[in-house]
Formats: structure tokens, sequence, C-alpha cells
């Protein structure tokens, strides 16, 4: 399987799109990397933001591709607006992030560009930076392609979406996400560790494992904190968020017409309390809940479209 991008098999998907010769597979897009937007982000997990903010650089493409998807401007490529970047540009807006004093370098959704953006972060050493890079990814990974990152990154920011194959199959087409999604995280654990922090209480080193609860689907939200628990305890910090937002337009970026009727609401509060308290009966060292309702689009960033 290639692993670089001609006949790509850089994600689960396993297109085989002959990206180098312009193809574009599920991920709508090619081998040139685009960038719609870098800048400091303050909406990630306390030890990720800081009071900084963190460094983040937002890709175009995805090969997930959510109904739900908040970013769905840039993620499904109804835009081309980004900017086309090669690894040495790439490495040069890490350099202006750690310039602005960023806590971290946070890159989202990169994967479907993973030989790109590893070159890009060996370059970005060699140019001195010293803050951590972060792969802000959504859990549906080849463990090949995270082996490319063994050394190179120092946090993974994983989404754990679905326990259920008929929900990841409603919501993305893919029935085999829990799989995939436990061996990518095996590997993430196995490269990262237990988490590490410096002085400040600002994340150093390990990996994040991020949850939405999604409307009417408390149970699926508990069987993936049990998984969780069983499995990783306290070498992973856990992160319950309830900002589900509908987005029906996301929908429509995906080729479908109508948003599923499940999907159309917020989360319930009474859920998202209950699953909060489970985590902290659990005794979990490391978790973050969010206060309040936190849906809406306050933390969406305005894309260029
Ligand atoms: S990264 Fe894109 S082209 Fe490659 S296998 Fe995945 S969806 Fe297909």
């Amino acid at each position: 399987m290639s692993l670089e991008y001609s006949g790509c098999f850089l994600c689960p998907r396993h297109c085989g799109a002959d990206r180098s010769a312009g193809k574009k597979g599920f991920c709508k897009m090619d081998a040139k990397p685009r960038v719609n937007l870098f800048r400091l982000h303050y909406g990630e997990e306390p030890c990720i933001s800081g009071e900084e903010g963190s460094g983040t650089v937002f890709f175009e493409g995805c090969s997930l591709g959510c109904v739900f998807c908040q970013n769905y401007l840039i993620s499904r490529g109804a835009t081309a607006c980004g900017t086309e970047m090669d690894a040495e540009d790439l490495s040069d807006i890490y350099m202006e992030l750690a310039g602005m004093n960023a806590n971290n370098i946070n890159l989202v959704t990169p994967m479907h560009w993973a030989p790109t953006v590893r070159d890009s972060i060996i370059l970005a050493r060699g140019k001195g930076l010293t803050i951590p890079v972060a792969l802000n990814i959504s859990g549906y990974e080849n463990t090949d392609t995270l082996k490319m990152f063994d050394g190179l990154c120092d946090i993974y920011l994983t989404d754990f979406k679905f326990y259920s194959s008929s929900l990841s199959s409603k919501v993305c087409g893919v029935s085999d996400y829990l799989d995939v999604a436990v061996s990518a995280i095996d590997e993430m654990v196995r490269q990262k560790g237990a988490p590490v922090f410096d002085e400040r209480g600002m994340m150093r080193s390990g990996v994040i494992i991020r949850h939405l609860m999604l409307p009417g689907q408390l149970f699926d939200t508990k069987k993936i904190l049990d998984l969780i628990l069983d499995r990783y305890g306290d070498k992973v910090i856990i992160s319950l968020m309830d900002q589900y937002t509908p987005m029906p337009r996301a929908i429509e970026a995906c080729g479908n017409k109508k948003l599923p009727a499940e999907f159309a609401g917020r989360i319930n509060p009474d859920h998202y309390k209950a699953m909060c308290d489970y985590l902290m009966l659990s005794g979990h060292p490391n978790c973050y809940m969010q206060e309040g309702d936190a849906s809406g689009d306050l933390w969406i960033p305005e894309f260029k479209v």
C-alpha cells in the first residue's frame, strides 16, 4: 500500500486515488496541501490553549466527512480558497505562530497530507521550533500513517466519535469506525505514553481523547467512556464535549439532501450531566468537561470561502 500520494492509501478509506496526477479521493484533495486559515486559537482544552493561545493551522479536506461537520465550509472541498503550501511554507507558518507566542502548533485535519506534514515538522525543528506539535485528528486513522509521526508528534488530540457501527455508518458512511479508532489510539498511546505537562500546566506530550456527545446517543457515549477507562486508564486525558450544534448545510456539502432528524437538535443537558457525573465517579485523574452550554458557532473560525 502506498503511504505517499500516488495510489493513496493514507487513510482507512483506501481510495487508491492517484493524487500525484491531480486526482482526488474521498478527502476531496489532490497532493498539494491547502491551508485555509492559521491563527492563535483559544477554544481548545486549557492545557492546549492556555492564555497565549494554540497556534492552529486549518487544513482543507477531510477523509471522514461527518454529516454534522462544524468545519464543513472547508472540509468537503466545496471551496478552494485556501493557500497551497509545500513543506517549507508550512514550516514557515509554524515559526510565525511560534513567534506570536503560541503554546503549541495545532494541525487540524492534516492526515490526508501526512507525508508533507511530516516533512514540515522536520523542517520546522531544523529552524528552531521548540514548542510541541499537536495532530488534531478524527480517530479514523491508519496506524501505518500514524507511525510516520513517531518521534515527531508531541500531542495527539484525537476524537473518539462512535461506538455503534450503525451510528458511524449513518454519520459518515463507515461501519468500521470503532475498530479503526481503537487500533489508532492504541498506536498513539504506544508512541506517547502518559501525559506530560510543564511547570505552567501546559501539555508537552501525550494523548487527549475527545468525545462529542450526540443527540439521543447517551448509550453510545457510555460505551465509549467505559472503553477508554478500561483500555487506557490514566495514560490519556479525556475531554467530554457538549457543544454539538446542528449544521444543516454540512450534509448538503456531503452530497446528501437532508440532515437525519435525530441530528437536528441539541444534546439533552441532563444526559451531559449524567456522563460528567459518571466520569467524576470513575476517579479518572485527567478529565475535561464543559461548563454551561458550549453549543453554537462561537468557536467556529471565520474561514475563507
Ligand atoms: S487520504 Fe484521501 S485519497 Fe488517500 S485514501 Fe484517504 S480519502 Fe482516499
